[in-house]
């Protein structure tokens, strides 16, 4: 019997919609057409198939207020975050194929020697539930430029906004250049030993090392963007509020569920007693519900394993000490009401790993060299903020991370790559060195 993968939205449970999950028969069978599909794609010039990728997003742009309704449902975000994310996949995805064209073109490198990028072949393209269409579409497009086709596997979490974006697209990409494929893990563990040249995966750190070991046979390419627990420095002579407001939009953003999001503050003890304060007053008016609620900033969390998840890290930092501001352990059943704790201390959970929920999470530091030593104090190294003054460049300059920000959040100019350090990342995606790694680097001398 046909197994479906059941869609429930995450704000009160209700089934939204079911899709038939593929069998590991059926993923051959993707592959297979994936193959032949390939065959025909790599053929055509750059240039028509960035055209193909450019008019095959814009079938989506008419759609826009529909997908968002969409991803509200399936996933919980606000109505204006869900616009907003479903509005940059569209635009996003047209300048993205035009960037990786200049990334991907042949280089003449002098003396009869010319580098150019062939396709790698069939490219799986695995996403988390947190930003549905943004992270496919950042993977999933570099992949078609370079003349790979796809196979894309979204999360089990939200098959449905997936499924109706790939529709969209291909209503214009010729036959089996994009399949999808319906599943969770195990859906992806087949994919990944499946024959395919790459895998593009952006994920959890667990699922990003099980990937790398199952790919390993056959040396198939990987980009991976992995988790993070993004550290915050405050240092003494930081504007106080700003850098208050900042904590807590960046902890709170997509209900804390997102992979940059700040996850462990650190700040100079002068300063700790205003800044907290400042903090629980900005938290104090964030508002939890569903997605057609007005006002509604935090939304439901995803599911009920990260709900516990993060209760058990509250609980953890409860018992170790942890001073609770705002919020605590004691929370309604999907959601997470604003959380401000404070004396945060290197045994506690929350310090150890991401909690990916609405928390902010205070520690005080006396000396900076103890703030910079807790901040890299982690396998993880995505991003980091520092807000101060003079110094906190020199400070940033310390930090082991991808992408740092000085009294600003990460990511800076929009052609700088989308890269994690240390195990919050292995490749990166964005930028042309990004693009290229789509492709396969040949020189050819005459
Ligand atoms: P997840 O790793 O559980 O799942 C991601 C995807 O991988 C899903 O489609 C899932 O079905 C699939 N999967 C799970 N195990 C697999 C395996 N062994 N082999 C192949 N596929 C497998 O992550 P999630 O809960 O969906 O997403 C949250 C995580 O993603 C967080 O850690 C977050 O920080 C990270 N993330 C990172 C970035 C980035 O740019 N670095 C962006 C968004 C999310």
């Amino acid at each position: 019997m046909e197994k479906l993968l059941a869609s429930y939205d995450p704000s009160n449970g209700e089934l939204l919609g079911e899709l038939p999950v593929a069998s590991v028969e059926e993923v051959d069978v993707v592959i297979s057409q994936a193959r032949e599909a390939y065959k025909r794609w790599r053929k055509l010039s750059m240039v028509a198939r960035v055209d193909l990728i450019k008019k095959a997003f814009s079938q989506v742009e008419p759609h826009v207020d529909e997908l968002a309704v969409l991803m509200s449902k399936e996933m919980g975000k606000d109505l204006r975050r869900s616009t907003g994310e479903v509005g940059s996949t569209v635009y996003g995805g047209v300048s993205l194929a035009q960037s990786a064209m200049d990334a991907l073109k042949t280089r003449d490198l002098g003396g009869g020697t010319q580098l150019d990028y062939q396709p790698l072949g069939v490219v799986v393209v695995i996403s988390p539930w947190n930003y549905p269409l943004a992270m496919a579409k950042n993977l999933m497009v570099p992949a078609l430029v370079a003349g790979n086709t796809v196979v894309f596997k979204p999360s089990e979490e939200t098959p449905l906004i997936a499924q109706a974006f790939v529709e969209l697209l291909n209503t214009v990409l010729p036959q089996h250049v994009l399949q999808i494929v319906h599943g969770d893990g195990e859906q992806g563990k087949a994919l990944v030993e499946s024959n395919v040249n790459m895998i593009a995966f952006t994920g959890s750190q667990a699922a990003g090392k099980d990937i790398m070991t199952r790919a390993s046979g056959q040396l198939k390419r990987l980009v991976m963007e992995l988790g993070g627990n993004d550290p915050m420095i405050v240092m003494h002579d930081a504007d106080i509020a700003a850098a208050a407001r900042f904590a807590v939009a960046s902890s709170f953003e997509n209900a804390g569920q997102m992979c940059i999001s700040t996850e462990r503050i650190y700040v100079d003890e002068k300063i700790a007693d205003p800044f907290e304060k400042h903090v629980v007053e900005f938290a104090s008016r964030y508002q939890t519900g569903p997605w057609d609620m007005a006002n509604v900033n935090i939304g439901p969390i995803i599911n009920a394993n990260q709900h516990r998840k993060i209760i058990e890290h509250l609980r953890d930092a409860e018992q170790k000490g942890g001073r609770v501001l705002l919020g605590g352990s004691e929370q309604p059943e999907r959601y997470i009401k604003p959380t401000v704790i404070s004396d945060m201390t290197t045994d506690m959970l929350m310090e150890q790993g991401e909690t990916f929920g609405p928390v902010v999470a205070i520690s005080k530091y006396a000396a900076i060299e103890e703030a910079v030593e807790r901040a890299n104090n982690s396998t993880y190294g995505l991003g980091a903020v520092v807000f101060g003054g003079k110094e906190a460049v020199s400070v940033a300059e310390q930090l082991e991370a991808g992408m740092i920000g000085v009294n600003q959040g990460v990511g800076g100019s929009g052609a700088a790559p989308w890269v994690g350090a240390k195990q919050s990342g292995f490749g990166f995606h964005g930028s042309p060195e990004g693009h290229r790694q789509f492709g396969q680097v040949r020189v050819l001398s005459r």
